[in-house]
């Protein structure tokens, strides 16, 4: 086995987990200059994750731009992510401001496309090792410190030592379960079902949501002209809506406002979904380990971020650690600053997160946002900010938005809006 140097670390950094975050760290970590062992469970290099409808989040384009993987994704026919949103006071359609700079975009890709895209990128860049197959099966401690995984490889037991070790092994964590770091839960009131389809024409062709309080529905473009359209009700729906799964999917598609011709499209995959998917949160450090990605923070999956987060993690945590993992600083302060960093980016997203996930009604801030957003067209470019994740709660509910979200309402208070809609009632 190849030594690095005298204190007998086979690599710098070994990552668990092969996906979008461990697939972009490894890269971002080597371009510093940091030796990676990349280790992925699964062996097939085209392997994707399933259980995602693939809207990356315009605050992953930074980090995508930086991967060098755009110009990739758009000979794919990854679809820019324009969106509009129903609610009860009718469409939020953000637009850019005339002769303003063009709405921030990220892309609508399949797993199927982009998970072996970033894979493949990871392995072809000089100093990661991309070993498939390989199953994180322990943690090596020494001192109360993690300094490397035992891993199960075509080629039997091994153990793999590193200064640092990166969970980005997805939600059920196993580098955090070895190195007992728990997470904490939060319960998620809603399931969600989705399928693709083809021949299936959006409105200006673009991203559709629509929020019927409490329950959600989405319909996105994506590459090689698949759209996803997934439905995301309250679980008190759910008795119900098993009963007969198809029939009820397809049923609540067909009684969307401005609802996709979904008769008229073929449907190319089963409907798929996850009746119970709490929201995690971890520490996203311990000594001699780093969590990026979902076992960091596992999202719920109605907003759409998770691949955006797990993204922005990765950079984050190599802007930190990069140089002190190859031994030229202190790897703790390294990784106190990657934990601030993290919290700071997506602690109060996930607060607001937890709360929604109570399957409620929307909230006097949130009625008083979305409102103003659907009638005026600088709060719906506000509201395009916050829901791509490149704006927090603090700024989204900042005094003068505040203020001018009240205006524009009181303004518009005698104004006939569009035709009141009944809203799903989890009935
Ligand atoms: C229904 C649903 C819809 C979603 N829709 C969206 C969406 O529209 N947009 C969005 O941004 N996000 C969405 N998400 C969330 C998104 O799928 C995740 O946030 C994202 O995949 C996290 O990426 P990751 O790299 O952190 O982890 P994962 O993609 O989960 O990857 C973890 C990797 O680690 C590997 N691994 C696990 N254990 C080991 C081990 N012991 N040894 C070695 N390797 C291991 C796995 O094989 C896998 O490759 C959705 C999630 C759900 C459930």
């Amino acid at each position: 086995m190849t030594r690095l140097d005298s204190d007998a670390y086979d690599y710098d950094v070994v990552i668990s987990g092969a996906s979008v975050a461990g697939s972009a760290a490894a890269v971002l970590l080597a371009r510093r200059g940091v030796r990676v062992a990349l280790l992925e469970r699964r062996s097939d290099p085209s392997a994707y994750k399933v259980l995602c409808t693939h809207y990356l989040q315009p605050c992953a384009y930074p980090v995508l731009d930086e991967l060098g993987l755009v110009p990739a994704l758009e000979k794919a026919g990854a679809v820019r992510n324009e969106a509009r949103w129903y609610t009860r006071w009718g469409w939020i359609e953000p637009k850019a401001a005339p002769a303003g700079p063009e709405l921030p975009y990220a892309y609508n890709v399949r797993r199927s496309t982009f998970d072996p895209m970033i894979r493949s990128h990871a392995a072809q860049t000089p100093g990661v090792d991309l070993l498939l197959g390989h199953n994180v099966t322990g943690v090596l401690q020494e001192g109360g410190r993690t300094v490397g995984v035992r891993v199960s490889a075509p080629e039997g037991e091994r153990e793999i030592r590193a200064r640092l070790v990166v969970g980005a092994d997805g939600k059920d964590s196993s580098v955090a379960k070895f190195a007992g770091v728990p997470a904490r839960q939060h319960a998620n009131e809603r399931f969600s079902y989705f399928a693709h389809f083809r021949d299936l024409p959006l409105r200006d062709g673009i991203t559709h949501s629509w929020f019927l309080e409490p329950d959600m529905a989405y319909a996105m473009p994506n590459d090689d002209g698949v759209t996803v359209v997934a439905v995301i009700p309250d679980k008190k729906r759910l008795p119900d809506f098993r009963e007969d799964l198809e029939g009820s999917f397809l049923e609540f598609v067909r009684s969307l406002p401005e609802a996709p011709p979904i008769d008229s499209a073929e449907r190319i995959t089963k409907i798929t979904g996850t009746v119970n998917y709490p929201l995690h949160s971890r520490k996203p450090t311990a000594p001699g380990v780093a969590f990026i990605g979902d076992a960091a923070i596992t999202g719920d999956p109605l907003w759409g971020v998770g691949c955006g987060w797990a993204l922005q993690s990765a950079q984050w945590l190599a802007e930190a650690v990069a140089a002190a993992a190859t031994g030229r600083g202190d790897l703790d302060k390294s990784l106190m600053a990657y934990a601030r960093r993290h919290r700071r980016g997506l602690r109060g997203h996930q607060h607001l997160a937890a709360d929604y996930a109570k399957a409620r009604p929307f909230n006097p801030f949130e009625r008083l946002m979305f409102s103003a957003a659907a009638r005026d067209e600088s709060m719906a470019r506000h509201m395009h900010l916050f829901a791509s994740r490149l704006i927090g709660p603090l700024r989204f509910l900042n005094p003068v938005a505040l203020a001018k979200a009240s205006a524009v309402n009181v303004r518009h208070r005698g104004v006939a809006g569009p035709p009141a809609r009944p809203l799903h009632t989890g009935s």
